[in-house]
């Protein structure tokens, strides 16, 4: 969709973390936008608002309208939380589409992903031997969890411990999916 009058559409507050399937903005039509800003609009004669997803250089600065009592200098300081949030949404979002897609493999009919999906919802990523798991399933399933969401979390001791506590071959699994300061956690076998 590409946005003629920008005036006319509304930030919504939402971001949506598009992860590995980038889109196009709405407006600007530049490619590899991974977080959308969602806007909306409403079409004459009522019914459901309409959405679209753009930038956030082109939210700020193409005059989109923002909600009352909300400035772009709000959205800057907001945006790293909004973020987290529609990241944390989109984890949850694939989640729910691989649980789907185990119902309807024999071998995985008995796994159940409730307590994953509360743990995101609540941790915001996943934990270490949460990823391994995933990972695990992921490959036997033949599922494409994308690989910008494949992330974790070790805020709490517990977490980095089973970074440290990892095999070998748990270890070269795990290693791509950490930043450079997670590593450090991970128990040097070699
Ligand atoms: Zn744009």
């Amino acid at each position: 969709m590409a946005i003629a009058k920008p005036g006319s559409w509304t930030f919504t507050g939402t971001l949506i973390d598009f992860a590995d399937d980038r889109r196009r903005c709405d407006f600007c039509s530049r490619p590899g936008m991974r977080f959308g800003c969602q806007v909306e609009t409403r079409v004459k004669g009522g019914g459901k608002p309409v959405n679209a997803y753009v930038g956030s250089d082109c939210l700020v600065g193409a005059g989109f309208r923002l909600t009352d009592d909300y400035s772009s200098d709000q959205f800057h300081s907001d945006k790293s939380a909004l973020m987290r949030d529609a990241t944390q949404r989109a984890i949850v979002r694939e989640l729910i589409r691989l649980k789907g897609v185990l119902s309807e493999l024999d071998w995985a009919k008995e796994i159940s992903l409730s307590r994953l999906i509360q743990s995101v919802q609540r941790y915001s990523l996943l934990t270490p031997n949460q990823l391994l798991f995933l990972l695990s399933i992921n490959r036997r399933a033949k599922f494409d969890f994308p690989v910008l969401l494949l992330r974790v979390t070790t805020k709490k001791k517990a977490w980095r411990d089973q970074l440290s506590e990892l095999g070998s071959d748990d270890t070269s699994t795990i290693l791509p999916f950490l930043t450079e300061s997670q590593r450090q956690w991970v128990h040097d076998s070699d």
